[in-house]
């Protein structure tokens, strides 16, 4: 069985991938959102109790290889997969989509975190749209002056901006969906994470249209494992080590 680490879009294209190809694929997701978007195959919710947890599941499950398809922001079961792998001697291959890069009309702040973020914003402007994710979002609460359009899949827990206003919603985004947003809440900065990928990108377009800068957070480093950027090329990579 190959067991797919996911909670994106690409792994869910590879899970189906796989299914279609008659391969036994079980999707692991971590259990935070209320109401996911399924894989086909089957599908384990919840963690593993960390990376000792995850090498017993390995085992007991006989999974033949692993793919790691989590969010390039989730650090911490990648680190996980990283030494369980090991720990099981199960090969692991890293699913990691090509992060955003700047085009030509784009005004991006690049900062390392969301701290950075915060404190990049008052030079910026005076209303964002805030798609930094429900987690992290404390680090926006000190900036009084700002009002915030925060838009996550599922509400997040306080502290929050004390001025803000919510979207659940959750992409993909369109550029005509995105310049409306923009301009009904006279949107002057774009802060984002460079989650990369086609889904969230249309607020980029946007902000290009309209000329407002973007405060995008760098990805964190990932582990050194073997890695690729597309689904078929993990399709192959799990094909191959199916067993
Ligand atoms: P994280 O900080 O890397 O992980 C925290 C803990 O959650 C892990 O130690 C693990 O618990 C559990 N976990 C995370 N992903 C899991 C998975 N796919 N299957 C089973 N357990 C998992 O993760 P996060 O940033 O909170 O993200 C959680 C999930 O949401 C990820 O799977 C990711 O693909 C998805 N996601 C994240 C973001 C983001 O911006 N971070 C955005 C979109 C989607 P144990 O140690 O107990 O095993």
């Amino acid at each position: 069985m190959i067991l797919i680490l996911g909670g994106t879009a690409q792994a869910r294209e590879l899970a189906a991938g796989l299914d279609a190809g008659g391969l036994a694929v079980t999707s692991s997701l971590a259990g935070r959102v209320s109401s996911p978007r399924l894989p086909v195959g089957q599908v384990r919710i919840g963690g593993y109790g960390g990376p000792a947890g995850l090498a017993r599941w390995l085992g007991d499950n006989a999974v033949a290889a692993v793919v790691d398809a989590t969010h390039p922001f989730a650090e911490r079961i990648s680190e996980n997969a990283v030494l369980a792998c090991e720990q099981a001697a199960v090969p692991l291959l890293a699913l990691t989509r090509p992060g955003w890069s700047q085009r030509p009309g784009d005004r991006w702040t690049w900062v390392n975190d969301l701290a950075a973020a915060a404190e990049a914003i008052p030079g910026l402007g005076r209303r964002v749209l805030l798609t930094t994710g429900r987690q992290g979002l404390a680090s926006f609460a000190t900036l009084t002056g700002t009002w915030f359009l925060i838009r996550c899949v599922d509400p997040p827990r306080p502290p929050l901006p004390p001025q803000h206003e919510l979207i659940l919603d959750r992409g993909p985004y369109t550029l005509d969906g995105e310049l409306g947003l923009i301009d009904a809440h006279n949107i002057e900065l774009v802060v984002t994470k460079d989650s990369g990928g086609a889904h969230t990108v249309a607020k980029l377009d946007a902000a290009r249209e309209r000329g407002l800068p973007v405060v995008i957070v760098r990805r964190p480093e990932r582990p050194p494992v073997a890695s690729v950027t597309t689904v078929a090329e993990a399709l192959d990579w799990a094909r191959a080590h199916a067993g």
